[in-house]
């Protein structure tokens, strides 16, 4: 099987081998499920850890929950829009969800997400200018260049 330099998502474990990302569900106080929280696993040992990128995004939403969060799910792809990128790459399949494919889709975002700046900009909509800025600054300050293990 060859990869054609396509590569999955990966970053070296404190044992020597390979995480991967994937997307979990995270059980918040035993109660409370966040859907899809981007999470780099290792195979062989236990070891975890939350994507670098998203990890504040997930601390604020912790924190907005406080100490008596109800029961219903949530889905982190609706918090914050690097995760939604990275559902949607997924839900095509883990072989889809390689660096080039979601190069290409962040690539595809950013740019509806700016016509759709310029457009809520033209109606002088603050709000919606607002939120936009908001989407863009969350998907624009990642780079998967960290995690291009294999391209040399
Ligand atoms: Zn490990």
């Amino acid at each position: 099987m060859t990869f054609n330099g396509v590569v999955s998502v990966h970053k070296r474990c404190q044992c020597g081998n390979e995480m991967k990302l994937l997307l979990r569900t995270v059980v918040y106080a035993g109660k409370t499920e966040i859907a899809n929280v981007p999470i780099f696993s290792c195979g062989s040992c236990s070891q975890s850890e939350v994507l670098y990128d998203v990890k504040r995004d997930l601390k604020e939403l912790i924190a907005n929950l406080g100490s008596n969060p109800d029961e219903h799910p949530i889905r982190f792809e609706d918090c914050n829009e690097l995760v939604d990128v990275l559902y949607e790459v997924f839900t095509q399949g883990l072989a889809y969800a390689n660096v080039r494919n979601i190069e290409a889709m962040l690539e595809e975002r950013i740019n509806q997400l700016l016509d759709l700046y310029l457009l809520a900009r033209s109606l002088s909509d603050r709000h919606w200018t607002a939120e936009i800025e908001k989407r863009l600054t969350q998907i624009t300050s990642f780079s998967l260049h960290a995690y291009r293990s294999n391209a040399k």
